[in-house]
This record gives C-alpha cells, structure tokens and sequence, in this order.
C-alpha cells in the first residue's frame, strides 16, 4: 500500500515554508530528505548507546559493535551481496570511488593501461581516474552518449582492447535520468574479463539492485541519496577481488600485527575501514535502507515514474523548455532550460516561490559541454513529491518565462 499522506507525515522537512511558501522539494538528486525514523535512530544511539565499535570489552562497545555489523547486514541483503565481507563502509559514493581507483589502480593498472568510464559521468567517476591516470600514465577512455542521452554502447567493442583494466560505469546518470544498459556493458567487459564498476549513486534509492545478478564487480553508493545521513556511503567488491586489492588507508583497526619493521592486515571487510569509522552512520544508513523496503522499491518505481511523465506532459504543453536527458529509460530526473533565461536566473525565482531546484552543472560539466550550454535546471523527484508541486513548478515556470522573454 503506497499511502502519499502517511509517507509525507514520516518527512517533517517538508512541512514548512520557505519565504513564506510551502516549501516543494525537488533536489532529490542532490540529497534526499530523511524520514523521522533515520533521525531518530541516530538520536538514540547518541543519547542511549555511542561507543566505539570494535576495541571494548564493556557492554556499550559490543552493542555497538553488533549495531554497526547488523547495519552492515543490512547492507548486504539490500543489494544481495553474497557475504558481508564484500560490503564496505565508506564516507559515500566519492569516497569509494576514490578508494577503488586508488587500490585497484596500485594493483592492476600501470603505464599505457587503459580504464573505460563514459562521456556522462558524475565528476566522481571521473577524477579518481584521471589521478590514477596521471600517477600511472595510464589512459582514460570514454564511451559517448547520443543527443537523447543514451549511451552509444556499440562503441564499447571499439574501446576495449588487450590493455582495458576496468570500466566503471554510472548507472543512473543525475543529470540526464538515463538508466544505463548495465547488464550489457558487463556482459561486453566480462567476455574479455574485465572487471566492472556501477556508480549506483543514483539508482541504489529507485530500483532493486542484485549485485549478484548484475554480476558487476564493484559497486558504490552514498546514504544521503537514499534517505539516510551523510558521510557514509558503500563500496561493494567481490571478494576474490578485494582480497587482492591493497588497503586504500592505514590506520587503528585495519591491521592484524604492527611493529616498525612490517605490519599486516585485518581481515575484509575491516582491511578497508581504517580509523574509528561513521558507525552511527551506517546505523542511520540502515534505517534509511529498511524505510525505503518497507515502502517497496517497485511502488517506488511506479510513483516516480508516474511523476516523472506527469511532468514531462505538463512541460511539453507550456512549451518553449528543451528537457535535456529523453533516454526512453530514464528515472525520475528532469533537467532542462526555459528557452532565453538564465538558469540561476529562474533558480532565484522558484526559491523565492520556495522551490527547491538544483541549478549549474551539477558535478557533471562534460555533459554541458555536449550539449553546449554553461548550467541547466535540474527537478529531481521523489516518491514523497505530488502532482501539485510539479503544477506548481509549471506555474513557477510560466512566472520566470513572463519575467524573463
Ligand atoms: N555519482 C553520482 C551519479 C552522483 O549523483 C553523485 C552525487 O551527486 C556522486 C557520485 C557523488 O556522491 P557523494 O557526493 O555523496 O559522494
């Protein structure tokens, strides 16, 4: 039972106004909103049971400790990893990214290799490898996208050669909304064995992921997307691999032995959290997760998609907007242009309306440099958005047209 009322209830956030309006909260993209039940998970454990995980003996450090490894569970049986081993902990979808590229580059990649990313990835996706790139003279490679925002995966047989090391892919691009042929870009790697990694940043809080389904290799995502807190995220890996990858960071609870002439590892998934790590965090990651199951992923789709086509027909009878991203897959993500204004222009008018929308080049310039323009407006809606708000966005949108042509 999807009931919009008693999920809005759940979102204190959202009742309030902003200059004196409701506020309508379409930045979705950006970070999500989080229910009442994350925030008082995390209010509890500070207030009942913070203590540090993994180093007491005393009774708030094991609870603790069985609180961080049950949110680790969780963890795994959201995505379906086969062991929780392969789940770990990170400060979100940057920081993972950054750890893969870091570990698996000092393992795999050296000089003249090549690693595959496409023309549409978050900045995320695509920095790591150019340091890695960089420090290995390796080469960045790049699968191009169309002008309706697919991705031109026939170019892929071209780009992969004997000296392709991975290719890491966005799932869900933030900008765009495509939803990427996932499986096929594994399919096509894992014929000539390379390994594969899906940024699910923006799909880990839309769709089911079976990560063992997906047979993908590597996986990363942020909790505050998906209705959890911030600063912790995931970094999924298959266990033959992260067992021959290097710790990313050292530290207190990533070793076994250490003295001064040598030191050895902790066991997965802990050779890869080194430090006293987000363990409140990764209790409020999952709650977020279990909320986002006890709504259902698949009446989560269906509202979503029922929002995002609902908008789609209300901006093509305004006219005069040019929707960047129309993948005939795409998830609930509007990015567009009102035809002569300036998108921070409109911005500061839909905030004054107390809309939040996300205006700029949303950590995704290459994208703006395809389709040639310096920022777009970005609506990125979630199940807890209404068919009001997006009419009232259209009326916002009719305002700034007024104002501004
Ligand atoms: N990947 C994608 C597709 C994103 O949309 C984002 C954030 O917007 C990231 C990676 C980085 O996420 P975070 O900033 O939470 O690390």
């Amino acid at each position: 039972m999807f009931d919009l009322d008693t999920i809005r209830k759940d979102f204190p956030v959202l009742q309030q106004k902003v200059h004196g309006k409701p506020l309508v909260y379409f930045d979705n993209g950006a970070t999500t909103q989080k229910p009442r039940q994350v925030a008082q998970a995390i209010n509890d454990y500070y207030e009942k049971k913070n203590s540090s995980i993994h180093r007491g003996v005393h009774f708030l450090s094991s609870q603790a400790t069985i609180e961080y490894e049950n949110a680790r569970e969780t963890v795994r049986n959201y995505i379906s990893a086969r062991d929780k081993a392969e789940v770990i902990f990170t400060s979100g979808a940057t920081g993972s990214l950054n750890l893969l590229a870091f570990s698996f580059g000092e393992k795999f990649v050296k000089e003249g290799d090549e690693i595959i990313v496409t023309e549409m990835e978050h900045h995320a996706n695509i920095v790591p490898w150019q340091l890695l790139c960089s420090r290995k003279k390796a080469i960045l490679k790049v699968i191009p996208f169309n002008d309706t925002g697919d991705l031109e995966i026939e170019k892929l047989d071209e780009l992969i050669t004997e000296k392709t090391r991975l290719v890491s892919v966005i799932h869900t691009s933030n900008v765009l909304g495509t939803i990427n042929p996932v499986e096929k870009i594994i399919e096509k790697a894992h014929n000539k064995n390379i390994p594969v990694c899906i940024d699910a940043a923006q799909s880990i809080q839309h769709m089911p992921i079976d990560v063992q389904k997906l047979d993908c290799d590597f996986l990363v995502f942020s909790a505050h997307k998906a209705y959890g807190p911030t600063g912790i995220g995931v970094f999924y890996g298959k266990e033959e691999y992260l067992k021959q990858l290097p710790p990313y960071q050292g530290g207190g609870d990533m070793v076994d032995k250490v003295s001064f002439e040598t030191t050895t590892f902790n066991q997965l998934p802990f050779k890869f959290e080194a430090g006293t790590t987000n363990y409140i965090g990764a209790v409020g990651m999952a709650e977020g997760l279990k909320y986002i199951q006890s709504i259902g992923l698949n009446n989560i789709a269906k509202q979503e998609y029922e929002l995002l086509t609902y908008a789609k027909r209300k901006f093509e009878a305004i006219g005069g907007i040019t929707i960047y991203g129309n993948s005939a897959t795409k998830t609930s993500i509007l990015s567009f242009l009102i035809d002569g204004v300036h998108p921070l222009d409109a911005g500061m008018v839909f905030d004054k309306l107390g809309i939040a929308v996300r205006t700029g080049t949303h950590c995704a310039q290459p994208i703006m440099q395809h389709f040639g323009v310096d920022g777009m407006i970005r609506a990125s809606l979630s199940f807890y958005n209404t068919k009001e708000e997006i009419d009232y966005l259209c009326r916002g949108i009719e305002q700034v047209k007024m104002m501004f042509t």
